[in-house]
Formats: structure tokens, C-alpha cells, sequence
């Protein structure tokens, strides 16, 4: 079954759901109950692919080759 990952807009709770095709919809958050939450698929890849999370999303977000003089 898939498991996506969700971060609720109104108190930032980050918390996984099982989804059942596209019906999303309907998704609460975990702590405030709030509809206002978006799936970030985007930072499960980032775990899973390792070390590159925090120089790519955080450190440098003004260039894209990840190697400017900001990135170390
Ligand atoms: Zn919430």
C-alpha cells in the first residue's frame, strides 16, 4: 500500500498516510486536524538518497550546481 508523506500547513506537523490512489483529498493532520496539509514526496526522496539533503534544500538555494562559494 502506499505511504506518502504530509506536512500540515497550519502547525507544520509532518506525518505519513496511507493513500488509496488519487483521494488525497481528504487528509487530515495528525495533531491539529487541519485539511490544510500538502504531500512533500520531494523530501522522501531526499532522505532516502542520503547526505545531499541539507547542502541542496537549506545550505545554497540561490545557485544550482551546488558548488558556489556560499554551498561550503
Ligand atoms: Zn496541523
Amino acid at each position: 500500500m502506499p505511504i506518502f508523506e504530509f506536512q500540515c500547513k497550519e502547525c507544520g506537523e509532518v506525518f505519513e498516510e496511507l493513500v488509496f490512489g488519487n483521494n488525497y483529498g481528504d487528509i487530515k493532520c495528525k495533531r491539529c486536524k487541519s485539511l490544510q496539509v500538502q504531500k512533500i514526496m520531494s523530501q522522501v526522496a531526499f532522505k532516502s538518497g542520503g547526505k545531499f539533503v541539507s547542502a541542496s534544500s537549506s545550505a545554497c538555494g540561490s545557485c544550482s550546481s551546488g558548488a558556489c562559494s556560499s554551498c561550503k
